[in-house]
């Protein structure tokens, strides 16, 4: 297989090339038959020439693959197209977002480490922190991300590793990164950033000191709801030293077709994630003005309590709002019973327009005192805006808040 023209010269090369170009053709490696899109390579294991290469191989001092929990030519691909996409030395693709964000938390830390992390985080991060993590003799504590003296205050207490979810699930509250990372340069703890909301293409870690960046590919990667998928992006040598040894045996390897579907969606990503914020930022100035409407959590509205930190490190708002309702959950549930194009669905980053209701579904897990000191009750409705036409989605929403 042959690498895309140009190689790695930076001036003809991927590294050259502006985002848009990159998302389409990077880390496309074309097999003999000359394919236009890239190949899925369904295999588990690899044919050696003989036992001496087979050694080679297995010893890493040949290149080429070995067995596909290790790597497979799809996903190589897709981490190829990723770290280009990121800015990032090294990708490693995982089955899950939580495959790779739980093994950017876990392989890192030891008994005895401490975690420092927002408290308005995802359901299964936040189990992880508060859960499993103290059965390994590892202590997490959460502080309100906003609140740069309680940052300080915990990371100068000894810290190994921060996690931040920037804007967070489910009302989007936003984390300075940039500030957070100066605090744990200076602590020497690794800044992981779960980047899912954001999306690569309106929030850059990396530049704002991030160490590690973490993605459900799920999401706005794959963007049309078909597949799981995962991604981990750091340097060369922090994946290989750290990473490498606990992908490979602790196994949350992506299929190489479901890397395929994601390679197939990076390609619209920038146009999808613009034209779906494009809508999203409409729809919550329509809705915001709505009498049955308490407030609307939209990371580039005014009223947004982190507006000046999401306009800081944000492009654009984004494709996800909040909106609280006046008459509480049973409200909130007569609106997502009303909706007649959007579907009521915890999953986000799709094409298709998706609501829920927070407190019974993605944080149910979290009692009413864990919720409420995320600022969350039971009027809220998270929406994922998708790419149908504005006008329809106006009018499903304000048609479903009539009914309310
Ligand atoms: C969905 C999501 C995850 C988990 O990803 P999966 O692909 O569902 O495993 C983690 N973090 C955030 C912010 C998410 O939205």
């Amino acid at each position: 297989m042959a690498d895309a023209p140009g190689g790695d010269d930076p001036e003809q090369g991927p590294k050259g090339w502006k985002p848009a170009t990159r998302a389409v053709r990077g880390g496309l490696m074309r097999s003999q038959f000359g394919e236009i899109s890239e190949a899925i390579f369904l295999t588990s294991g690899y044919a050696y020439d003989s036992a001496e290469q087979a050694e080679a191989r297995m010893a890493g001092k040949e290149e080429g693959f070995v067995y596909s929990r290790y790597g497979s030519p799809t996903a190589e691909m897709l981490q190829e197209r990723l770290c280009l996409i990121e800015g990032a030395e090294a990708c490693r693709v995982t089955g899950s977002g939580m495959g790779a964000i739980s093994s950017a938390i876990l392989a890192p830390l030891k008994a005895g480490d401490r975690v420092v992390a927002a408290t308005a985080l995802f359901g299964s991060c936040r189990w992880i922190l508060a859960n499993q993590m103290p059965r390994f003799g590892i202590e997490a504590v959460f502080v309100d991300g906003a609140d740069m003296a309680a940052w300080e205050r915990e990371i100068a207490r000894g810290c190994q590793l921060v996690l931040i979810e920037s804007p967070a699930n489910p009302l989007l509250d936003g984390v300075d990164i940039a500030a957070v990372a100066k605090l744990c340069r200076k602590a020497g703890a690794l800044l992981v950033v779960d980047n899912v909301f954001a999306t690569p293409v309106l929030q850059r870690p990396l530049e704002l000191g991030a160490d590690v960046i973490a993605y459900s590919a799920t999401k706005h990667m794959d963007g049309q709801g078909r597949v799981l998928a995962g991604a981990i992006l750091t340097n060369a040598k922090y994946m290989s030293e750290v990473y490498d040894p606990w992908l490979r045996h602790v196994g949350p390897a992506c299929s190489p077709f479901n890397a395929w579907v994601v390679l197939k969606g990076l390609e619209t990503m920038q146009l999808r994630v613009e034209a779906q914020s494009r809508t999203a930022a409409r729809l919550a100035d329509a809705i915001a003005a709505h009498p049955a409407v308490a407030a609307v959590r939209y990371p580039h509205r005014k009223d947004h309590p982190h507006y000046e930190i999401h306009k800081k490190q944000m492009k654009s708002g984004g494709t996800l709002l909040a909106m609280s309702l006046k008459g509480g959950q049973a409200e909130a549930f007569r609106f997502l019973n009303g909706l007649k194009i959007a579907d009521i669905c915890n999953n986000l980053g799709d094409t298709k327009t998706l609501a829920c209701h927070p407190s019974t579904t993605t944080h149910r897990a979290l009692s009413d005192a864990e919720q409420a000191a995320m600022g969350l009750d039971r009027s809220w409705v998270r929406v994922s805006v998708g790419l149908e036409d504005g006008d329809d989605l106006e009018a499903d929403f304000l048609g479903a808040l009539s009914a309310v």
